[in-house]
């Protein structure tokens, strides 16, 4: 099976900026890495994505079924095939996304987000998790304001509680995440991904 990347941290914290220069140096050394996001990439996910861009008072069980259900279609039909085709998955947000953010920020049983993730995952777990950690004030500051979404518009405590939530994730996962500090230079951030990749690839 083909390493399952997965990037996390806050909007604004890097994830796009790293996949893209990741995938490059996929390519660049013969591999054909699959690119892909949650919630956007299936139809159904697209449509979710909508909805939860769209409805700024969606409650947030809705918010997380939505992003659940997104989840669900994404490993079937996109992510298992390609793994199992032997590709590099490389996915902006997965499963710890909805504990960040509908656990930790909005405050839904942890239990419960935990049991609807490894349900929508149908067990596949990230053979690495790359999260990128940067102050709250530092990550919005890169973000304009016309572009911000339902979730990055919500008040500094609740993005507090999400950064809060992926440290302590990543604290209890050393193994399987790789914290780096998001505020580093975009090139040395892409070095320490590369280095910690290639053991696995
Ligand atoms: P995300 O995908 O996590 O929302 P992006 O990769 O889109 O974040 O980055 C948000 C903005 O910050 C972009 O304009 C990007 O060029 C810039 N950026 C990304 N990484 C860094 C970095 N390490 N230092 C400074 N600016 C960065």
């Amino acid at each position: 099976m083909a390493p399952f990347i997965v990037f996390e941290g806050i909007d604004g914290s890097g994830k796009s900026t790293q996949i893209e220069l990741l995938s490059q140096s996929l390519i660049a050394n013969g591999h054909d890495p699959l690119v892909t996001q949650e919630p956007d990439g299936t139809p159904l996910g697209e449509a979710a994505g909508r909805w939860l861009r769209g409805y700024p008072n969606l409650s947030p069980v809705t918010e997380l079924l939505l992003f659940e259900a997104a989840r669900a279609e994404h490993v079937e039909k996109v992510i298992q095939p390609a793994i199992e085709a032997g590709r590099i998955v490389l996915s902006d947000r997965f499963a710890p996304s909805t504990m960040a953010y509908q656990s930790y920020g909005r405050g839904l049983d942890a239990s419960i987000v935990e049991d609807l993730n490894r349900l929508a995952a149908d067990g596949l777990k990230p053979t690495l998790t790359v999260f990128l950690d940067a102050p709250i004030e530092a990550a919005r500051s890169r973000i304009e304001p016309d572009s911000l979404d339902v979730l990055e518009s919500q008040r500094q405590e609740f993005h507090q509680r999400v950064r809060q939530g992926y440290l302590e994730m990543a604290a209890n996962n050393p193994e399987t995440w790789l914290t780096i500090d998001g505020t580093l230079p975009v090139d040395t951030i892409a070095e320490q991904i590369w280095a910690r990749l290639q053991p696995l690839l």
